[in-house]
């Protein structure tokens, strides 16, 4: 039996036309949901990334500015730009796009958003409020993982989840979001031992290594849902994920691919954030 596949690019066009309409009700309102993007230096990728998020935005009705700021920029003028934001009314959702240059320190960065406009929900008053399971907004990638599975009626709760990799942005942050789902959840790093022998026990197995087929389907239970979160470039440049999808699809009842998986679910949460976001506003 072959999976199913989740496509993320197919559910991430739903969401966004539901969207539209609480952009457009939000509108009628007298609020004009609006997301400023920070961009530092020139970063290829980052770039791809913010004109993806910035297109995204327009298409739903999400007023979108890009600050751009220089390689040089210095530490207390980009954290002086976002107090000018936080104070903004015109501003629902403030993000910095990562990484940033090695003389900024990034922590400092994130913990000067305001968290009523923290939409990429890396502040730790956000994080914290996750762990202790407060309304709050939730980190992208994360809730696009967990919207995937629950848009399939994935069953979650007493589940074991294998989470491999712990990073603040993607691996810590699911493996909680789905701790309070009630899942029982183990993580996985690079000084686990033997991965093989915990991977295979995983009725969900989440994988946010980024290295290119790192999994495959010797390490997976027969009929688990398996996420793939990597981005990988192949020597031909094609992109793909830290899943063999070919080996994992024979074994897998669920999976996602890559392009098209969980990466349109991360800019669509960023909407939803922002749509949120400006929805809190008026309620202040
Ligand atoms: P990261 O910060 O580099 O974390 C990678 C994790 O993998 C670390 O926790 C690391 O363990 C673990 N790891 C490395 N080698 C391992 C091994 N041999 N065995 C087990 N674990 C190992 O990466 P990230 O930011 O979480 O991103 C992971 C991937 O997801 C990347 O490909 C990234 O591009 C992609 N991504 C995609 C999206 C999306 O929207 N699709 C969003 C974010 C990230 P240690 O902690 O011990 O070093």
């Amino acid at each position: 039996m072959t999976a199913e596949i989740i496509s993320g690019k197919e559910l991430a066009q739903e969401l966004r036309e539901n969207m539209k309409h609480e952009a457009k009700a939000l509108n009628q309102a007298g609020v004009s949901p609006h997301l400023t993007v920070i961009l530092v230096g020139n970063n290829p990728a980052s770039r791809s990334y913010v004109s993806g998020k910035q297109k995204a935005s327009k298409e739903i009705g999400i007023e979108s500015e890009v600050i751009e700021l220089p390689e040089t920029v210095s530490e207390d003028a980009l954290l002086d730009q976002i107090v000018k934001l936080n104070t903004n009314q015109r501003v629902h959702g403030i993000l910095v796009q990562l990484p940033l240059p090695d003389h900024i320190d990034e922590q400092k960065v994130i913990e000067a958003i305001d968290p009523a406009k923290d939409v990429d929900g890396f502040h730790p008053i956000s994080i914290g409020k996750m762990m202790i399971g407060e309304d709050t907004f939730l980190p992208c990638t994360p809730y696009g993982i967990v919207t995937m599975l629950k848009s399939k009626q994935i069953p979650i709760a007493g589940q074991h989840v294998v989470v491999i990799g712990r990073s603040n942005i993607v691996g810590k942050p699911v493996g909680q979001l789905l701790l309070n789902e009630h899942a029982t959840v183990t993580y996985c790093h690079s000084k686990t031992k033997n991965l093989k022998d915990i991977t295979k026990q995983a009725d969900i197995l989440i994988v946010a290594v980024g290295r290119e087929h790192f999994i495959n389907g010797d390490y997976i239970k027969q009929g688990a849902a398996v996420i793939d979160v990597g981005v990988n470039r192949t020597a031909a440049g094609k992109l793909t994920g830290d899943v063999d999808f070919d080996s994992a699809k024979e074994i897998a009842s669920y999976i996602t691919p890559v392009p098209g998986g969980v990466g349109p679910m991360t800019i669509t949460m960023l909407l939803q954030n922002t749509i949120q976001a400006a929805k809190e506003s008026i309620k202040q």
